[in-house]
């Protein structure tokens, strides 16, 4: 049974003429050239990385091995729905281990706070700290549970342009779903412990956002965590974009890695041809346009549709190129907001840590200083929250004999002065095992492997642009009808999946753009739909 593939939804007699270039083997475009393939499209992907995940991605070093990306794994569920519009089982190809506790937080002030998906253990916890708040959690998950199912029929589901907006249903879809209320006061509302609302908050993070921009919908983040439950796949996050490389491969998706796209041949507003070549030695620098023609090893594939899932201010700057854009879209694509971005620093430890939880965080005794200046700082905090990931703590596979990986992160602002990050990183890196040693007990001389990425290594290795983690900061006017639709307006057969086009960024909402973006292709190359997926998480 395992790997096997047992009914393709759609003749392939009616679709095989037609094909779809993939940019990006990041989880959306996994996703969609999945979706694509089980209806009989045939699609290549094109990736510059020399692995599937983009994001999601892996470090190894001896004996140690770390994820490089996304931690924290909700939703499985939209996992499940994509092998299974592939006719096949997610349980065969992936194993999903249940994290638990889902966090543990420490304070300044010395205190704890643990977060399960158990509402008992969430309650008491809660209840610890501020016994309205334990008694909040059933309204709590009533609002949530309400939230999430409006988005997962109608926001998550379909490509939005900013003219649904002259109907009302829309404006009543906004209500209902708290669009005007910002996030922090919604949390404000809800919760009444400073802690816990600071807990909370700190989920904007997860969209790369501050609080106050993002709309109170995302109320429906923590009440997904807490009803679903945080995931880790067995053997490393990495391994789920490895589970669906093979699931593509079995259903015939061809991939070209170390490839780089760079540019199109555009005719009558449609790409004819996506032009790549080897992957350059030299990364290119973002917003410059297409490259020059006849690059080394240039080719030429023609395709009925190219799917951008590189990131979309790279993907229509560079890629499509300024000179094929509305007047819309180039001025959006030089204003957007970025989202925040990250530094990563992975330990390899010679011990082990049998009291540290999967996921433990620790913040600064002013928090909200450096949330609400996470997009807009020009430097990072002098006194940063601090994340650790302890994977042996859930995966047995992980644990090694008598040494430790440990991925730590600090949230930081997208970049604006490069030069910072090439003079101040080894000041950083050392601040940071500082902390690392003074949080957990650690001495320096137990590390033995050390390696770090900053988000010049997002700019250059996966072309983020400055830098950003979740690609657009998902503020009001970057959200919803606002944020990059699936289709492109300027090119008639250019679509766009991933953390920058809608829904949204972070491993659950990629998917889900995955899932419209594939959809949108289908309706547009005439081919006919699978079954609607909407509304049946819950
Ligand atoms: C440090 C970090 C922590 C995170 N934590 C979480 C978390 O805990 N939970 C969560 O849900 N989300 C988290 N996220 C966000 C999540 O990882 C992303 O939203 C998601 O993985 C992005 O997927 P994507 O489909 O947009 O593609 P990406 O992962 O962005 O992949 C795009 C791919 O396109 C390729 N590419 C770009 N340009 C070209 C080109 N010209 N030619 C060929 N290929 C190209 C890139 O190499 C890359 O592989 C985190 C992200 C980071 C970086």
């Amino acid at each position: 049974m395992c790997g096997s593939i047992r009914t393709p939804r759609t003749s392939t007699s009616v679709t095989a003429a037609k094909r779809v270039v993939v940019v990006g083997a990041g989880l959306a475009g996994l996703a969609s050239a999945i979706r694509l393939a089980a209806a009989g499209v045939h699609v290549t992907v094109i990736e510059r990385g020399t692995r599937p995940g983009g994001k999601m991605g892996r470090r190894e070093i001896g004996p140690y091995r770390w994820d490089s990306g996304p931690t924290i794994f909700t939703l499985p569920e939209l996992f499940d729905q994509l092998w299974s519009a592939a006719g096949a089982t997610r349980s065969d190809d992936l194993t999903l281990l249940p994290v638990e506790p889902a966090s543990r937080t420490f304070f300044a002030d010395g205190s704890v706070l643990e977060t399960s998906s158990d509402l008992t253990k969430l309650a008491a916890s809660f209840g610890a700290l501020d016994p309205r708040d334990a008694a909040g959690i059933p309204a709590f998950m009533r609002r949530g549970e309400k939230l999430w199912r409006e988005l997962d029929q109608t926001f998550f589901r379909k490509t939005l342009s900013p003219l649904s907006l002259l109907a009302p249903m829309s404006w009543l879809a906004g209500i209902r779903l708290d669009a005007a209320t910002p996030y922090s006061r919604r949390i404000n509302q809800t919760f009444h412990d400073e802690r816990i609302r600071h807990v909370m908050r700190y989920k904007s993070i997860y969209l790369g956002s501050t609080p106050q921009s993002v709309p109170g919908a995302f109320l429906s983040i923590p009440y997904i965590e807490a009803k679903f439950g945080t995931w880790h796949p067995e053997g490393g996050m990495h391994e789920a974009p490895l589970a669906m490389e093979r699931l593509a491969r079995r259903l015939g998706v061809e991939f070209r890695y170390g490839t780089d796209a760079i540019g199109s041949v555009i005719r009558d507003k449609r790409i004819s041809a996506l032009r790549i070549a080897p992957r350059s030695a030299q990364p290119r620098t973002l917003g410059t346009g297409p490259a020059a023609p006849n690059q080394p090893g240039e080719e030429r594939i023609e395709a009925d549709a190219v799917l951008f899932n590189a990131d979309i201010v790279h993907a229509n700057r560079d890629l499509i190129g300024e000179e094929n854009l509305g007047a819309l879209s180039r001025q959006r694509f030089k204003r957007i907001t970025p989202s925040s971005s990250a530094y990563i620093l992975h330990l390899g430890v010679k011990r082990t840590f049998p009291d540290l939880a999967h996921h433990t965080v620790w913040h600064p005794e002013n928090p909200n200083d450096e949330l609400d200046r996470i997009i807009s700082s020009p430097v990072p905090s002098g006194d940063p929250t601090l994340y650790i990931q302890h994977v042996a703590a859930t995966d047995l596979t992980a644990r090694l004999d008598g040494r430790t990986a440990l991925y730590v992160l600090t949230p930081v602002p997208p970049l604006k002065d490069r030069r910072w990050w090439e003079e101040h990183r080894d000041e950083y890196r050392a601040a940071t095992i500082k902390r690392v040693c003074e949080r957990i007990g650690l001495k320096p001389e137990e590390i033995e492997e050390q390696a770090d990425w900053t988000p010049l290594e997002f700019e250059r290795e996966q072309y983020c642009h400055d830098g950003s983690i979740f690609a657009l900061a998902a503020s009001f006017f970057q959200s919803a009808y606002f944020r990059p639709a699936n289709a492109s307006p300027d090119i008639a057969n250019a679509f766009f999946a991933g953390g920058g086009s809608q829904p949204g960024g972070g491993i659950p909402l990629v998917m889900l753009s995955g899932y419209i973006a594939s959809r949108t292709i289908l309706k547009r190359l005439g081919l006919p739909l699978p079954p609607s997926e909407a509304g049946q998480i819950f």
